[in-house]
């Protein structure tokens, strides 16, 4: 693979394309071309997601209305209530929300929504962006159902700046509005394999869909191209290990491509020996990173490997957000690939993830350091990360997924 064939896919996958879209499915079919183009077979997997389309928003403070974008999935109808800003959700200021709506500083994690809820707030306000930018965007946001647990209550989005404003207004009431139609909608992982001479393999995976506003060029175009670039290297090679390419859909609502496929796939995971993730590769600047959620024995080899063949990597054990992590979950050893990006140098999940902060021969240059330790893993005599999962990563991994709180 080359910096013209990168730069080529970079362009022609440059637009929104969300979960359960027919944009998502146009960049699925696409890699699926991909794969193919280089003569390697690939399959979509559909899997169900709840898709919503927010017909109506509306959020009035005093009289005064702001911008908004209601959530996807928190029901419809209307709610008045006074107003409180709640910048922390210690029981002191949990105390002080029963009946009103409340305007948070972060986003809505699990246990954060439950105890609004128990603590009887009527609706939420969120935001996103930042208040020096320019821009007026607002990030179209959704309460995930393993987030509301069925427990619905509306809420609204802002821009940074709005939510400053609103902050500083403190009004006495606020009302939220949400119109919205809820419906069952399909996304996919494609899966492509490279046949090794024993039955087991590993799992290299990547998600290809972006947010409401994202392009998705560093996030995570970059990440499948690195798959690509590996399918590209090793397929006239002899393998002892297949390699199976998972690219996956519907990842930034919440890891529901790696999800889908552990759990369509549960009953053969035992073959799967690895799974090795990529999540934001290529940045013009910023260090390459494993994050290993897996015996501490796989962080160590990395360094070693780095400094074997001039790499540097910065390598540790724990939990990465994304799709290595239901692969953990399921006691495959997993790892995620990045090159994580300096501050200010780099945004994700807004209109600036764009192809100028990535550069194309650095994602040749990552891609090939992925393809080099695959290589030594698939074509190792036995694969030698062992299949257990170290108790400190299961414990991230229970915190993660929401089966704990963090301590
Ligand atoms: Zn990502």
């Amino acid at each position: 693979m080359n910096t013209r064939q990168v730069h080529t896919i970079l362009k022609e996958t440059d637009f929104v394309h969300e979960s359960g879209t027919a944009e998502e499915l146009r960049v699925a079919e696409y890699l699926k071309a991909q794969c193919e183009a280089m003569g390697v077979q690939a399959a979509l997997e559909p899997f169900d997601v709840e898709m919503s389309s927010v017909k109506f928003s509306l959020l009035t403070a005093d009289g005064i209305s702001y911008p908004c974008h209601g959530y996807r999935l928190c029901g419809s109808g209307s709610v008045e209530a006074p107003f409180q800003y709640l910048p922390s959700m210690d029981p002191l200021s949990l105390a002080q929300v029963r009946g009103k709506i409340v305007l948070l500083d972060s986003g809505l994690s699990h246990f954060a929504y439950q105890d609004l809820f128990e603590a009887g707030a009527v609706g939420f306000i969120t935001y996103t962006g930042n208040v020096f930018y320019r821009d007026h965007d607002i990030d179209q946001k959704e309460l995930r159902s393993y987030v509301s647990l069925g427990k619905k209550m509306l809420g609204v989005n802002l821009n940074a700046k709005d939510a400053a404003k609103l902050a500083r207004q403190n009004p006495a009431t606020v009302r939220i509005e949400v119109d919205q139609e809820e419906y069952a909608g399909q996304s996919h992982n494609v899966v492509a394999m490279l046949p090794g001479s024993c039955d087991e393999y590993l799992v290299l995976s990547a998600h290809y869909d972006t947010t409401s506003l994202s392009h998705g060029s560093y996030d995570n175009m970059t990440g499948c191209i690195g798959l690509l670039c590996v399918m590209d290297e090793l397929r006239n090679k002899d393998l002892h290990y297949g390699i199976r390419f998972v690219f996956c859909g519907s990842e930034e609502r919440g890891l529901l491509g790696s999800k889908a496929y552990v759990a369509a796939h549960e009953d053969e995971l035992s073959k799967c020996v690895l799974n090795v993730n990529l999540d934001m590769i290529g940045s013009a600047m910023g260090k390459f990173i494993a994050c290993v959620s897996a015996e501490e024995g796989l962080v160590h080899y990395l360094r070693y490997l780095g400094s074997e063949i001039g790499w540097s990597i910065e390598s540790k054990t724990g939990v990465y957000s994304s799709d290595s992590t239901p692969f953990a979950d399921k006691g495959v050893p997993a790892l995620s690939f990045a090159r994580t990006s300096p501050r200010n140098q780099a945004e994700i999940h807004s209109r600036n993830d764009t192809i100028s902060l990535l550069s194309d021969k650095q994602i040749i240059q990552d891609g090939r350091f992925v393809a080099e330790f695959t290589r030594r893993m698939a074509q190792s005599a036995k694969c030698p990360v062992t299949r257990t999962i170290p108790d400190k990563v299961k414990n991230e991994l229970d915190e993660y997924l929401n089966r704990k709180r963090r301590g």
